[in-house]
């Protein structure tokens, strides 16, 4: 007897990445073993140097196919077995290896919409909807479009067994968030990935598309992000390490820094106003949702917790903003 493997991988396109998948068959037992593809179709290599090789590092049960199936995500490598410039999650490995000591993990909140051909659903063939206000965490048909997709994905991806932790309509008609983690930086962003590519597929059965456009409806409507949620062993037992991190994001070079690897069109959503922040600006606060980085009031109270840096585009990738937050955050409490 054999089983379907589905290798998922991140192509090359700018300036944000797709995800492609295709299906191996392999022997009920099988390791899963390296498997290749066409660079040249993915914005990967040169039609005359095409192969690339897809080496799987996170594999789950498939529950679209159900049974034995197995959703496998994969790292893309040159044939010369160095990894390809579009992996990132090669450049997140060493990172979070050196201060994995400090236990850091994080929660992705992931905010996305649902577009019915050229529009948001639930958008009119012509003009708009009523303005902002009742949609979020919204019920009824005149509120909520698209739940029975959404209701699909999360339990698609509960039986996949990621770790997602809630789900909510957001603030746009057809704009809904689910949530990721908490887990480390690599768990975290694999189980994201896999979300993502989830949540097309099971939309694609319903006629529907998603995007992770940051701004999917000019005007004034909501953009979608990535609140990005962020502690260490040390900001979970005591308040000194919450500020520190939330000052390390602030030092100098580093808002710029992190921003322009935050997602395409960031200057687009952080525009200050639908609560965000300016993105040439940094700021962090107590339960502000104007700010770059909200320290939840719980956490005020509770005197430790995490942060949420809210300045991530939903089109962002997890292992660059995890990266990066590590990377700044974690060098400032060592020391
Ligand atoms: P919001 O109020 O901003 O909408 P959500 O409930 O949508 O918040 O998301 C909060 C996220 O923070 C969740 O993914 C949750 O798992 C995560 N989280 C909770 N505690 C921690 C922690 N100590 N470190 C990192 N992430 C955390
Ligand atoms: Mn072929
Ligand atoms: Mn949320
Ligand atoms: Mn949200
Ligand atoms: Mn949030």
């Amino acid at each position: 007897m054999s089983y379907k493997a589905e290798y998922i991988w991140i192509d090359g396109t700018q300036p944000t990445a797709k995800l492609r998948s295709k299906t191996k068959i392999l022997a009920d037992g099988a390791a899963l073993p390296d498997w290749g593809f066409d660079g040249s179709s993915t914005n990967q290599a040169e039609g005359h140097a095409s192969d690339r090789v897809l080496k799987p590092v996170y594999s789950c049960p498939d529950p679209i196919r159900g049974g034995d199936h197995k959703l496998v995500l994969c790292e893309v490598y040159n044939t010369d077995g160095t990894p390809h410039e579009s992996n990132t999650r090669a450049l997140l490995r060493p990172i979070a290896e050196q201060f994995a000591g400090q236990e850091p993990i994080f929660g992705i909140e992931q905010e996305y919409t649902f577009f019915d051909g050229s529009r948001p659903l639930g958008f009119p063939e012509n003009g708009f909807p009523a303005p902002q206000g009742g949609y979020y965490c919204g019920v009824g048909a005149d509120e909520i479009f698209g739940r029975e997709v959404v209701e699909k994905h999360l339990d698609n991806c509960l039986a996949a067994g990621l770790g997602i932790s809630g789900i909510n309509a957001e603030v746009m008609p057809g704009q809904w968030e689910f949530q990721v983690g908490p887990l480390s930086p690599l768990e975290v962003s694999d189980q994201l990935w896999v979300a993502r590519w989830l949540l097309y597929r099971t939309a694609e059965d319903f006629g529907i598309s998603a995007t992770l456009d940051a701004k999917p409806a000019k005007g004034d409507w909501n953009g979608a992000g990535a609140h990005t949620n962020f502690s260490t062993k040390a900001m979970r037992e005591g308040y000194d390490p919450i500020i520190t991190a939330c000052e390390s994001l602030g030092a100098e070079g580093k808002p710029l820094e992190h921003v322009k690897e935050y997602g395409f069109g960031i200057e687009s959503r952080l525009t200050g106003l639908h609560e965000t922040a300016p993105w040439n600006e940094y700021s962090y606060g107590v339960s502000n949702r104007g700010a770059s980085v909200r320290i939840p009031w719980q956490v005020e109270i509770d005197k430790k917790g995490y942060i949420e840096d809210r300045r991530p585009n939903a089109n962002v990738d997890p292992y660059v903003v995890t990266r990066l937050i590590v990377n700044t955050c974690c060098a400032a409490l060592e020391k």
